[in-house]
């Protein structure tokens, strides 16, 4: 079991929700934590046991990159919207940052997440 945060941006928590439901047997086998909006969405449409942060722009990312910096965060499912300018960009170039700079798994757009999940479950 691994722990893994799923975040999606305004204009994209409608794919986030599809996928997370085309998905939920896979996802289901993970610790899941989410920023507020997402994470309640999910829960509340998918029936995943997604534990909600803060929402992104009031911290929800920078609690994310602490999880990270802390050891506490395997994998980040993160559907950014690229067209949209966010009030809390700092905090996403931070997330992202110290995803990097930890070497967490990391997925930015669909495609990636459904690749992520799978190696996951080759994993075990
Ligand atoms: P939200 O945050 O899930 O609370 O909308 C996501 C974000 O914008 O980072």
């Amino acid at each position: 079991m691994k722990t893994l945060a799923l975040v999606a941006h305004d204009q994209k928590k409608d794919a986030m929700v599809a996928w997370a439901n085309a998905h939920k047997q896979a996802l289901s086998a993970h610790r899941l934590y989410g920023t507020g909006t997402t994470g309640g969405r999910l829960r509340d449409e998918t029936g995943l046991d997604v534990t909600p942060l803060k929402s992104g722009p009031l911290g929800g990312d920078a609690q994310l990159g602490a999880m990270i910096a802390d050891g506490n965060l395997d994998g980040l499912i993160f559907f950014i919207d690229p067209l949209s300018a966010m009030p809390h960009d700092v905090d996403i170039k931070s997330l992202i940052r110290l995803a990097i700079l930890y070497d967490t798994l990391l997925a930015v757009n669909e495609a990636s997440a459904t690749i992520l999940l799978r190696g996951l479950v080759s994993d075990t």
